[in-house]
């Protein structure tokens, strides 16, 4: 059985403790690969060597970083077969998704900001004939990242992508169930001539491997992608230290469909923005908002659609969706599917576990799930399910549709649907959402701001914003 191994200091090796966990393949509920079961003296380890590699690293000319990094890239399309597979088996995504997106996005991320990063400037404040000011960005040092098992290379590399770009070094922690393409990421990264301890990938448990990079005193800043509670937990120790603290956390993201859409492209992406991945990507809606005259209407349309929608086999091109990515979740999402029934909703479509016949029948498999006939404040409508389970209901105003989306404890995306174009900013202005998709849904531009408000995240990230976040800015003032 294949052993993960940790990259610490430009080589790869097994964890301090020797021992390891159990890598599900969720698509059959088999154990099929080992993760090391690291712990703070692995990230004391990756700590050491990434401070060795830091001075080196930082000053180097930012064209020749930028050309590993390309490399880098370059690689990961090379194998994009290999790493697509890859993200399949450990996640349970339909390999159609994870080679078309997945992978693909994770070549753009280290492309993007390989080049992005050659474009940050410096800038200057004149005070006419007395003084003038110019104010520096150098990179912090040695920066922790930590991601989660959803969309788990395309995230994990939207963090350490920027990070190095800026020319810091990195201790990284994929998460625990899906560690398979960081593994691999490791492998490339030193065929790419990554310098040793430039980037350091520590696997195992977030208790042990996340809580010891973040509260590590020589890891000044911490970009994390998870959910809202271990968002919290990580603030509570980061926090006092002053470390910088960049969190994209969960949502409960609502679908806005006024009566003057374009119907049939309102329901084709409504069915893609509530069950791409399984249901399983924060930016999902699972609250879907229609206009009351057209309600019967798109209910009656979304559903027939749905029902229509394969589960099964994530290797097989036909299956829409595929497993959930672990037991404990998917009981997670059965027990909320329950919940809703309890709390007077009918399932319209769904609401069940798929059991294949023959290998896969061990697998985690949930039908896509639409419910109706629950109240906006219930508890299915305000906790994050982070599965092929949404909610639909009527609204008569937009006064009580805002009221309904902006709900929530959350703020991270929203998408309305609608031809009415001062409808369209009015309503994009007054939702609580970091992100507001108009008659479309996850069309994504990586230099825009990315992140949520509320209880979804502190920070942003993407474009120069995640470069920004990476460098430490110093004014210095010259009196002429
Ligand atoms: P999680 O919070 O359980 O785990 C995320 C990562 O944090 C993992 O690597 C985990 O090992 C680590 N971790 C766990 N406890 C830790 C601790 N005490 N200290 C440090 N690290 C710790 O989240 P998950 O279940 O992997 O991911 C699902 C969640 O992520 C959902 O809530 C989803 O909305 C959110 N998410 C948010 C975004 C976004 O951009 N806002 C994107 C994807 C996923």
């Amino acid at each position: 059985m294949q052993h993960i191994q940790n990259l610490i200091n430009g080589q790869l090796v097994p964890p301090v403790s020797g021992t390891y966990i159990d890598n599900y393949n969720p698509a059959n509920g088999k154990v099929y690969s080992k993760i090391p079961d690291s712990d703070e003296r692995d990230v004391e380890a990756a700590v050491e060597a990434a401070r060795k590699a830091f001075p080196a690293w930082s000053v180097m000319a930012k064209e020749k970083r930028s050309a590993i990094l390309i490399k880098l890239s370059e690689l990961i399309e090379k194998n994009l077969e290999r790493f697509a597979i890859a993200e399949s088996i450990d996640n349970g995504k339909p390999l159609w998704l994870s080679r078309s997106v997945d992978i693909p996005r994770a070549v753009s991320n280290f492309h993007f900001y390989a080049t992005a990063a050659l474009h940050l400037h410096d800038e200057s404040h004149s005070m006419g004939a007395l003084a003038i000011n110019y104010t520096t960005r150098t990179p912090i040092g040695v920066a922790g990242c930590i991601s989660p098992w959803n969309l788990p290379l395309y995230l994990f590399t939207w963090k350490i992508a920027p990070a190095l770009a800026s020319g810091n070094c990195v201790v990284a922690k994929p998460s625990e169930i899906t560690p398979m393409t960081a593994y691999l990421l490791a492998e490339l990264s030193i065929e790419a001539g990554m310098p040793a301890g430039v980037l350091n990938i520590v696997h195992g448990l977030g208790h042990k491997v996340g809580k010891a990079i973040v509260s590590h005193p020589l890891i000044p800043a911490v970009s994390f992608t998870g959910g809202t509670k271990t968002g919290e937990e990580i603030s509570r120790i980061a926090a006092p230290m002053f470390k910088k603290l960049s969190l994209e956390l969960g949502g409960k993201n609502p679908n806005i469909i006024f009566a003057d859409c374009d119907f049939d492209k309102a329901v084709q992406t409504t069915v893609r923005s509530s069950f791409s991945n399984q249901g399983e990507i924060c930016l999902c809606g699972s609250r879907i908002f229609v206009e009351r005259s057209i309600y019967d209407k798109f209910k009656v349309a979304f559903v027939e659609q749905v029902k229509a929608l394969k589960v099964g086999d994530p290797m097989k091109d036909e299956n829409w969706l595929g497993a959930i990515v672990s037991k404990p979740h998917m009981e997670k999402i059965l027990s909320y599917i329950a919940l809703a029934q309890k709390e007077g909703g009918t399932i319209l479509t769904g609401g069940k576990q798929v059991k294949p016949e023959g290998e896969l029948s061990e697998g985690y498999y949930i039908q896509p799930t639409v419910i109706e006939g629950l109240a906006y404040d219930c508890r299915t409508n305000q906790e994050e399910i982070f599965g092929p389970v949404v909610t639909i209901q009527p609204f008569d105003t937009e006064e009580e549709v805002l009221t309904y989306a902006n709900s929530t404890t959350y703020g991270l995306a929203a998408t309305v649907w609608t031809q009415h174009l001062t409808r369209a900013h009015r309503v994009a202005a007054s939702l609580h959402s970091g992100i507001v998709w108009i008659n479309t849904w996850l069309l994504r531009d990586l230099r825009t701001p990315f992140g949520g408000v509320k209880n979804s995240g502190v920070g942003r990230e993407g474009g120069f914003e995640a470069l920004k976040f990476f460098t430490e800015e110093k004014n210095i003032c010259i009196k002429l």
